[in-house]
């Protein structure tokens, strides 16, 4: 029962569409991430009205009084740093590991916050089996 309502959701093109939409930009995301010289490995694309506008990846940081938990400005706020218009943006955020495969990347309380601001309304982010979507600012 479940399989045949997804099916007739794929089958919808509109739903298609977005879902395929979700993918590319979770692969910019992933790209990011691959591209990301700290030890934790993510990136991060901002899209609006169906076009990307920003990605980073996240940045590391030389300042030896930071603690390693702050040790780099994180993809999504390095991402939101990169653009002026994020109003009911929606961001993609993506983590690996050191052989490239997909990694939780929740954005933290600290980056909700961030986005919330920015008024990014939703996150689709990498997990280590597939995707999740949070509302941001709900
Ligand atoms: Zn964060």
């Amino acid at each position: 029962m479940v399989q045949r309502e997804s099916l007739s959701l794929l089958s919808n093109n509109r739903w298609r569409s977005r879902i395929e939409h979700v993918v590319s930009y979770i692969h910019l995301a992933i790209k990011q991430a691959v591209k990301s010289r700290c030890r934790y490995r993510f990136g991060a694309v901002i899209v609006k009205g169906g076009r990307p506008l920003a990605a980073s990846s996240n940045i590391a940081r030389n300042d030896p009084r930071i603690d390693y938990r702050h040790a780099s400005v994180h993809a999504e706020e390095a991402a939101v740093r990169r653009v002026t218009v994020t109003r009911r943006a929606i961001i993609y955020v993506a983590r690996v590991n050191i052989r490239g495969d997909l990694m939780i990347a929740r954005p933290c309380a600290r980056c909700q916050k961030v986005l919330a601001l920015a008024g990014i309304t939703w996150a689709h982010f990498t997990t280590s089996n597939g995707l999740e979507t949070m509302r941001i600012g709900a």
